[in-house]
């Protein structure tokens, strides 16, 4: 399949289907673009009615050309194309890159479909239909209607706009960022974005993949090819999609958007999102030009006070707040600066620093071991020429012969600085025009070892769980007709998967329950079972804290009651009764099917302003226990669980534990479960365990 792809994005030989005598017109312009790039591979323009265009032969049909081809670019009305995909498999052609519109995107999705199917059957793939095309500086082909090659480099670009792949092009020149490749993918009817992502981490001329993206098609896939990258991957999100605001029956639903689900996605992903276009340029750039930051250790060199502080505050925000650096690291670069210079961190050389002392600094901080990132600030001044100073920034580092540790620059001023950074780019060091910027990429480098250290762990190593036992449950339940689970269903199917619930039986009279209270043992709690009755409370079927046979008795008769005044015709399936768990700090797991990535698995601070406070986050699932316990500390509430005000921490090992047997739950039954949630989720003490005391599942529709 890959060679496909290299057929695709790497022809030796390319057929214009529609190509055009009139410039002007797509089918002219592809052939120009060709001509123009110096593409040294084969050009063979197809039309029935013209005889030669820009110097080439045209041929009547594809079939007529004798030479073999790899791809072809399709520019013919949407009504003509299977026709001609038909012709294209007959020839043997690898790729077909559809730049005609006016399918999927309008609406028309069978003919789309119709067209991968065909192609398929040829076992030819196709990139788009809508694209502009593939562009290549390695092969020297710009096989697309946008005017030119963009500034050559090491990155590479897929794009879900057009027009955008055409803007990125130019700005490629302005911010001086080089890319190899920018390849459209359109409607991606075929060829997605995991598909690329695959082939560009192969590709030996790409050294970082940046995509911009408006919807995954297969977000499974997308998240297993980006985690088996060995190379950087940022990606530019754009778009709030409505398939996660549906109407929604638990908690975990109606906190659900598809931004957040993305975002986690990316993360499990290994993938950098950026913020907006300008950072999608800034991360690329220093993805494809510096290695990884392994380690919290950043040092900051800089000849102004402001544009240090300004770091500072910056650092703290790119998650690598800046420490002191050792005595001895202090000691040392005292030698290079005046008195009242400053060697904590930032170091600041003065304004006085020129070459020599930037060298000797830049030189022994980049080498120093304790050194794990280093960026390098400089305003411009009156005594320094900036190129010159930028000549010895690049000579201190390439004299230490390290790779694997990362640099970024900021020069602050006018004309002369942007040059010198330009220069720097050119040095493979990455130079921003402000220091938040140099110091965000350089965070940008340590989030990426951040983000590929937790991609290596293990998911799910070692959990028993009974999967046939809760299918039996659903099973009953199908087989009743319904797809809301009671509390008692659902808590069935959490054992199931080892999660701790509070310990619950159903009665069925008013003897029964006061039997069972007796048997949990005082206080006990009591509710309503019903699968008409999902939100408990709401309709008074919750009472707890029952000490004794009178408070059980009255419990069951007002809770009885209530529930017939609540919905006269629910379905009662009688009361449970439940150990009364103690106070403890209250949390939410849950799950929803994302129609992107499938189920996912949410946590938060749990109780009654969960839908208030949205403090929450997601992750894909099944997740390992590293990303469980990620997830705990990364909500805006996780100190609460670390022990707030003299409250002992709370039990998070159970509870990441326990976070980890419910996204293996929930990915185990994707097929069956369309919403749950565990609310709430109570954590006790350290050592003390965690307790499930109410579980909600409803099924997907079938
Ligand atoms: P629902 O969410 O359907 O209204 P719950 O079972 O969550 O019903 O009960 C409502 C609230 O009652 C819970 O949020 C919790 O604070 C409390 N509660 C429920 N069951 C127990 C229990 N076994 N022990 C202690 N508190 C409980
Ligand atoms: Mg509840």
């Amino acid at each position: 399949m890959s060679d496909i792809l290299t057929g695709l994005f790497r022809p030796k030989s390319i057929a214009i289907i529609g190509a055009s005598t009139t410039p002007g017109k797509i089918g002219h312009t592809v052939v120009k673009n060709l001509v123009e790039s110096k593409y040294e591979g084969g050009i063979f323009p197809v039309n029935p009615s013209a005889d030669e265009i820009l110097g080439f032969k045209v041929y009547k049909s594809v079939l007529d050309i004798q030479e073999p081809i790899d791809a072809a670019v399709i520019t013919i009305p949407a009504r003509f194309v299977l026709e001609t995909v038909k012709e294209c498999g007959q020839k043997g052609v690898k790729g077909l890159i559809v730049i005609t519109s006016g399918f999927s995107e309008v609406g028309d999705v069978e003919l789309e479909h119709e067209i991968v199917k065909t192609a398929h059957a040829y076992n030819m793939r196709v990139l788009g239909p809508n694209v502009v095309g593939t562009l290549s500086n390695s092969d020297k082909m710009n096989a697309s209607f946008a005017p030119f090659l963009p500034l050559n480099g090491d990155a590479s670009l897929v794009t879900q706009s057009g027009a955008l792949l055409i803007a990125m092009d130019a700005i490629t020149y302005t911010r001086r960022i080089g890319f190899d490749k920018m390849i459209s993918i359109g409607n991606m009817s075929d060829v997605n974005f995991g598909d690329t992502v695959a082939w560009l981490n192969k590709d030996e001329n790409t050294k970082c993949i940046s995509l911009y993206v408006e919807g995954l098609k297969d977000g499974s896939r997308f998240i297993q090819e980006s985690s088996k990258a060995t190379k950087p991957i940022v990606v530019l999100k754009s778009g709030v999609s409505e398939h996660g605001a549906a109407a929604a029956a638990s908690h975990t639903g109606s906190l659900a958007g598809a931004q957040k689900i993305y975002s986690a996605a990316f993360k499990q992903a290994g993938a950098i999102q950026a913020t907006d276009l300008g950072d999608l340029f800034d991360c690329t750039l220093a993805l494809s030009l510096q290695p990884p930051m392994r380690g919290d250790n950043l040092l900051i060199l800089t000849n102004g006070g402001g544009v240090g502080v300004l770091a500072t505050d910056s650092a703290e925000s790119a998650g690598i707040p800046l420490k002191f650096a050792p005595e001895t690291v202090q000691e040392e670069l005292k030698k290079h600066m005046p008195s009242f210079g400053s060697a904590k961190n930032p170091v600041d050389l003065t304004g006085m620093a020129g070459n020599d002392w930037y060298y000797k600094s830049t030189k022994f901080a980049f080498a120093h071991e304790w050194v794990e990132g280093l960026v390098v600030l400089y305003c411009e001044t009156a005594m320094t020429d900036p190129l010159e100073i930028a000549k010895s920034i690049h000579k201190a580092v390439t004299e230490t012969n390290i790779e694997d540790k990362p640099i970024t620059v900021s020069f602050v001023g006018g004309k002369r600085s942007a040059e010198a950074m330009q220069w720097l780019v050119e040095q493979g060091i990455p130079a921003y025009e402000a220091p938040d910027l140099a110091v965000h990429a350089m965070g940008t480098l340590h989030e990426y070892a951040q983000l590929k250290e937790i991609n290596q762990e293990k998911v799910n190593g070692d959990l028993k769980v009974d999967q046939a036992a809760a299918r039996e449950v659903i099973e009953q339940v199908r087989a009743d007709d319904r797809t809301n689970l009671t509390e008692i269903e659902s808590k069935k199917i959490f054992s199931a998967y080892n999660l701790p619930t509070a310990k619950t039986i159903l009665a069925k009279s008013e003897e029964e329950t006061v039997k069972y209270a007796e048997e949990i043992g005082y206080p006990v709690v009591c509710k309503i079972v019903s699968p008409d009755i999902l939100h408990k409370s709401d309709a008074g079927g919750v009472k707890v804290n029952l000490k004794s046979e009178t408070e059980v008795r009255e419990a069951y008769k007002t809770i009885l009651s209530n529930a017939k005044n609540y919905k006269a015709d629910a379905d009662i399936h009688g009361i449970l009764v439940q150990e009364m768990a103690p106070w403890a700090t209250e949390t939410i797991i849950g799950s929803v099917n994302d129609a992107t990535f499938g189920a996912t698995v949410m946590f938060g601070l749990g109780g009654i302003f969960v839908e208030v406070l949205k403090d929450v986050t997601f992750r894909v699932a099944p997740i390992s226990n590293r990303e469980a316990r990620l997830m705990l500390d990364e909500i805006r509430g996780g100190p609460i669980l670390d022990g707030t005000r003299g409250e002992a921490p709370r039990d998070k090992e159970s509870l990441a534990r326990v976070l980890e047997l419910y996204a293996l739950m929930v990915k185990d039954l994707e097929d069956e479960i369309k919403e749950s949630d565990a609310n709430p989720v109570l954590v006790y003490e350290q050592g003390k365990g965690v307790k499930v005391v109410d579980a909600r599942i409803i099924l997907k529709e079938k």
